[in-house]
């Protein structure tokens, strides 16, 4: 029944066998946990074959040996294969190692020590701030509040982000360097950026050196078993005038190993010669042993979307469940909303304005962990407490019936008690 429409005393009756039925999940001693966006042991399983690759066979095909030093940009076989998975020319995408993370921090270190190439000097030098959609991906958060960047919330909608706020916000104030953006199936929301907001982008007036970060971890992470076109970002902010604006990444890593995987960075020619400058006094090249065995395991993109689909077949029944549960348990009362993705990791869950810290705190006092609260904003501030990122992929099937069952029961006790307050 909607909860809004609830007089105080059939409120305070829900209230009671909430409370009852609160009481037998503590009860439970559960341990389960709904924090990590990480694989499930099954998902690793399928990419094992690797671990015996590349054998004797150390060569690449253009007859690179792969056992020695070199080849900054990495791999070209590997590079095309990803190149057409991210829409980045092939000589435009340098395979590097096991962290598309890690090239991030890099890059905004290096902007910050050295300036980037259409930098009048180093960003350090002066106030620096980043757009951040929220919610968003906390580790992006995390590597500004590192580096002392000041962070500038805009709201991520299932378009992307709020193209007029960006805009707004970037034609006033030259010290925004930069953006976070995952653009498809984003991290948490699963929203995916459309044409027309990329565009806008990519046109609208900003600072010279305004870089968006396009952080498209999830790119054939498909829930549906349907892979979408990438945007071809990098060819748009040519054409739009705009060609160093775009940093693109990718990574393997919920593709074959999360963190033994291989990284990716597509940008301009001059963003790439720039990197490679600055990469190369801190590394004389990648783990191309490890390129070479995820080039020899994919043979081609045709190769990472086959294998893509035996990940979907495994996680499409949990999203599925995760879907069912809330469902069942919590459309009536209209206390919250929730996200639906067709692909990537996550499921955004809403609740009731005001309670999402207190809907956590009692999952964990109830032996389920939920990502801390505000964790997909900025400084860990969720504007309207209301926020919750629910990782299903790494839990068993049981597991995760017991643990969205749970958080169900906390999501209606939390409102029931704000309501009556
Ligand atoms: N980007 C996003 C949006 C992610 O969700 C994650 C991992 O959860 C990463 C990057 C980390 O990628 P990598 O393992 O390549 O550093």
């Amino acid at each position: 029944m909607n909860y809004h429409s609830m007089s105080a005393a059939e409120l305070g009756v829900t209230r009671d066998e909430l409370t009852d039925l609160y009481e037998k999940l503590r009860a439970a001693g559960l341990s389960l946990d709904l924090t990590r966006g990480k694989p499930a042991p099954d998902q690793l399983d399928l990419s094992t074959p690797i671990l015996s690759l590349p054998g004797d066979d150390f060569r690449d095909p253009d007859g690179t040996d792969c056992r020695n030093y070199g080849g900054l940009t990495g791999l070209p076989g590997l590079r095309r294969i990803f190149g057409e998975l991210l829409a980045v020319p092939a000589d435009q995408l340098v395979a590097a190692n096991n962290s598309s993370l890690e090239i991030m921090y890099d890059l905004t270190v290096a902007a910050l020590l050295h300036g980037t190439p259409d930098s009048d000097g180093p960003w350090s030098r002066q106030t620096v701030k980043f757009l951040c959609p929220s919610p968003g991906y906390d580790r992006h958060f995390a590597i500004c509040e590192k580096l002392g960047i000041e962070m500038v919330m805009v709201d991520m909608l299932p378009t992307g982000p709020d193209v007029e706020q960006c805009a707004a916000l970037t034609a006033a104030d030259d010290s925004i360097k930069g953006m976070w953006l995952v653009p498809m199936y984003s991290n948490p929301t699963g929203a995916t950026v459309t044409e027309d907001v990329l565009r806008s982008l990519l046109t609208m007036p900003a600072a010279p050196d305004f870089r968006i970060y396009w952080d498209n971890a999830y790119a054939v992470h498909t829930l549906t078993g349907e892979f979408h076109e990438p945007l071809p970002i990098l060819q748009w902010a040519a054409e739009a005038g705009n060609p160093n604006r775009p940093y693109v990444f990718g990574s393997t890593s919920k593709i074959t190993f999360a963190g033994a995987g291989v990284a990716f960075l597509g940008a301009s020619a001059d963003n790439v010669a720039w990197h490679q400058q600055n990469q190369s006094v801190s590394t004389i090249g990648p783990d191309k042993l490890n390129q070479l065995r995820h080039l020899q395991f994919f043979g081609d993109a045709d190769g990472v979307r086959a294998h893509m689909l035996k990940h979907q077949e495994l996680l499409a029944p949990k999203f599925a469940l995760v879907a069912r549960i809330l469902d069942e348990r919590l459309s009536a009362s209209k206390v919250a909303s929730w996200t639906d993705p067709d692909g990537g990791y996550f499921v955004s869950l809403d609740v009731l304005d005001g309670t999402a810290a207190r809907v956590i705190e009692l999952a964990k006092d109830a032996g389920i962990a939920l990502t801390a609260a505000g964790s997909a904003f900025p400084y860990k501030q969720d504007p309207n407490d209301r926020n919750i990122r629910i990782a299903p992929t790494f839990p068993s099937l049981s597991d995760l019936e017991t643990a969205i069952d749970g958080v169900a029961t906390c999501v209606l006790l939390a409102a029931a008690d704000s309501l009556l307050a």
